[in-house]
């Protein structure tokens, strides 16, 4: 199964590596640590065993020297030698004290001189060396005192003191003690020690505590250089386990080289147990390692089983591929599965960009769309509700019109039509201002009869052709008021666009609407600025088409009316209108307790008049008459033509004497002012007067009217131009 598991070999060779590196990092830094410090150890044993043997040959010499102070006292000694020198040649003596001592001081050496230093006898046995006679410094000696020194005497070297023998103060001799350098004194000193010793000179090897076996291991050459440099050497010698050291050591003020051998087997056993138990050590952290590892990895295949089984399902259920996966370790499957995954996810990431790459086009192109769309709905809908609220304004105008059209019908008076338009303007045009006035033909004059808005214009009065409607007959439009001819009417020009109709009616002039434009419409669009004065032209011709035929109608049944009620030819009122009148006004009368003054007149000879100038003449001074009879008369008096070339005149409010007064008055007025000129020649009339008074001269207005008229026959028969009353 492991090896099924790819990811056991990484885990656990790492844990060995790391296990490993760390062991030998351990390793190294301990045993290193190890050897150093055995090294320094050795190297201070070396030193202190030098130590040592410095003072083991001080104490030595100083030995040596103590003896040979107490020789001179030594009086045996001392009288033996004397005898010698004394007896020249007697030696026993000296002999038997020499060979005693020699054997309580135990030192090699034990040898007396004379002054000549010539060796008298030599204690120690068997003494074959060559004698000591040309010691250096024995002379000092024997004037200096006792001094000690190292000798050689044939190859072999001793430490030695000699001291003056003195006999009655007088220098006799000389003794000498000693002990040999050699192999026994390098084993004492070993013993000392615990080390093997050997000692050196320039010549070579001169006492060693060695057996001659060993000895090979010694550096002769090394042991002279020690002497020379004055200085330590060490010599390691690892297959043997030793470290040799010479270092040069002074013996009675000479230099030798002293070698020691350490045995460094010891610390190499230390080192190497040291060694053994990091291995051990490491060995089972290793182990360790490996179960933790192993452990780890296990521990890890049973999630790792089902992640495979898991991603081979995703990547059957992604990809629609059945992987086999034969021969592989889970990591190597989940490797290729994660690959195969990878390729779907961007092979189906890609696909799916792609797809909303195009889609996302496909939506741009259509908001694209809806936003065309949109904005020809947002528009047909705009010209839509324009055309509604068009239709609808169209509508109310057209039902408002059709009220118009019977209420102007229905109007008795033309002031009253005033008012009406005035409101209707204020309906048509709420948010405008402006005036209607009426054209008046006599004087030329337009005179405003209605107004509305901000401007009030009433009661002025301007010239007809100071308004370009007029001049052109036709709608005037001022648009700009900077560019478009302005009309001279408008005094203080409101400094806004305005547009004035003239109302026409079978080419005479009427009127003319004036409408002053109060809202903005600089910044509305051309088009709709076109729009809105068409809108206010059509509906001020609107209101004039339909206000005109009834002004017409009205106009015209007044002067039916005037005409029906007045006498073509003087302008008076007819017979049939005073009738009506004078009932009116005797009720008054009757009513109040007034009278009422009643003038009948008739001109005088006028067959004859008309004979004489012609009917035309006739007709003239007759009309002169009715005007001369209306302006002679109060405002409130009636002068009617009653028929021919007879005049009636009733004048409310007048008694019969009045009456008489203004009858006799008038009489005189006409004969002498009413005149008219007739083809060059002036014509005159006097008119006869009969005068009654309501109710004087009847109960009824046709009584009285009868008794006037009989008052005139009465003047007529009187002779004319006279007035006579009832
Ligand atoms: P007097 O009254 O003085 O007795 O005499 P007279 O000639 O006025 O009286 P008469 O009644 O006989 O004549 C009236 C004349 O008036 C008759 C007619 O020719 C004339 N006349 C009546 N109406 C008019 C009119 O409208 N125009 C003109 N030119 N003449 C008229
Ligand atoms: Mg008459
Ligand atoms: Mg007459």
């Amino acid at each position: 199964m492991l090896k099924r598991i790819s990811i056991v070999f990484p885990i656990i060779g790492m844990t060995v590596l790391i296990v490993l590196a760390i062991t030998s990092y351990f390793y190294y830094i301990e045993v290193k640590a190890l050897k150093d410090t055995l090294l320094v150890k050795e190297n201070s044993k070396a030193e202190d065993i030098y130590f040592i043997v410095e003072s083991l040959i001080d104490r030595e010499e100083n030995k040596l020297r103590v003896l040979a102070i107490t020789l001179k006292k030594h009086t045996d000694l001392m009288a033996g030698l004397s005898h010698f020198r004394k007896s020249k040649g007697d030696i026993t003596a000296l002999k038997t004290a020499m060979d005693d001592l020699f054997l309580d001081i135990g030192t090699d050496i034990f040898q007396v001189a004379d002054i000549n230093h010539r060796i008298i006898y030599k204690a120690h046995a068997p003494f074959k060396k060559q004698e000591i006679e040309n010691i250096p410094g024995v002379n000092s000696a024997l004037f200096g005192g006792t001094y000690t020194t190292a000798i050689q005497t044939e190859g072999q070297w001793a430490i030695v003191a000699i001291t003056p023998a003195l006999y009655n103060e007088k220098i006799v001799g000389s003794f000498m003690i000693g002990t040999w350098i050699d192999n026994n004194y390098a084993k004492k000193i070993a013993f000392e020690t615990e080390v093997h010793m050997t000692f050196g000179s320039l010549d070579g090897i001169i006492a060693s505590s060695l057996p001659f076996d060993e000895r090979p291991d010694i550096d002769t050459a090394t042991m002279r250089k020690s002497i020379q440099d004055v200085n330590s050497i060490r010599i390691e010698l690892p297959d043997k386990f030793k470290v040799i050291h010479y270092s040069p050591t002074e013996i009675a003020e000479k230099l030798f080289s002293v070698m020691v051998e350490i045995n460094t087997e010891p610390s190499y056993n230390l080192v190497e147990d040291n060694r053994k138990h990091f291995l051990k050590l490491s060995l089972i952290v290793l182990i360790t390692a490996v179960s933790l590892g192993a452990i780890f990895t296990l521990y890890l295949v049973s999630p790792l089983k089902k992640l495979r089984q898991k991603a081979k399902q995703t990547v059957m259920d992604i990809s629609g591929l059945d992987l086999k996966e034969s021969g592989r370790n889970e990591i190597q499957s989940l490797i290729r599965f994660f690959d195969t995954l990878v390729t779907t996810a961007i092979n189906q990431i890609t696909e799916r960009k792609e797809a909303e790459e195009a889609l996302k086009k496909h939506q741009e192109h259509l908001e694209e769309k809806i936003e065309e769309r949109t904005a020809e709905h947002r528009e047909t809908n705009k010209k839509l509700l324009q055309t509604v609220a068009e239709l609808e304004k169209r509508t109310n105008e057209t039902i408002l019109f059709s009220q118009i059209g019977g209420l102007f019908q229905a109007c008795d008076t033309e002031e009253e039509t005033y008012n009406l338009v005035e409101r209707f303007c204020k309906k048509l045009f709420p948010k405008d201002s402006g005036y209607f006035s009426i054209y008046d033909k006599h004087s030329s004059d337009l005179r405003v009869v209605a107004s509305w808005g901000d401007n009030m214009f009433e009661d002025t009065e301007s010239p007809a052709n100071e308004c370009w409607s007029i001049r052109l007959s036709t709608i005037h439009i001022v648009k700009n008021i900077d560019i478009d001819p302005l009309c001279p009417h408008l005094k203080n020009f409101p400094a806004r666009p305005y547009i004035c109709a003239p109302m026409i009616a079978q080419g005479e002039l009427l009127g003319m609407l004036h409408l002053t434009l109060n809202k903005k419409i600089d910044q509305r669009p051309k088009e709709n600025q076109e729009k809105y004065f068409d809108s206010k032209k059509i509906v001020m011709t609107s209101l004039l088409e339909h206000y005109a035929p009834p002004l017409t109608s009205l106009r015209l049944r007044e002067t039916l009316r005037i005409q029906s009620i007045h006498d073509p030819l003087t302008g008076l009122f007819n017979r049939r209108h005073m009738q009506k009148t004078l009932q009116f006004e005797a009720q008054r009368a009757i009513r109040h307790g007034i009278s009422l003054g009643i003038i009948m007149i008739d001109v005088d000879h006028f067959k004859k008049f008309n004979d004489t100038y012609s009917h035309e003449a006739g007709d003239i001074i007759l009309k002169e008459l009715g005007a001369f009879l209306k302006k002679s008369v109060r405002q409130e008096d009636i002068a009617c033509r009653f028929g021919g070339e007879e005049f009636v005149l009733i004048l409310p409010e007048t008694s019969l004497e009045d009456s008489k007064a203004k009858a006799e008055a008038l009489r005189l007025k006409t004969e002498d002012e009413l005149k008219i000129n007739y083809h060059g020649r002036s014509l005159s009339i006097t008119i006869s007067l009969g005068v009654a008074a309501f109710p004087e001269h009847g109960q009824t207005t046709d009584e009285v009217i009868n008794a006037s008229d009989r008052a005139l026959y009465l003047a007529k028969s009187e002779g004319r131009n006279r007035i006579a009353v009832a």
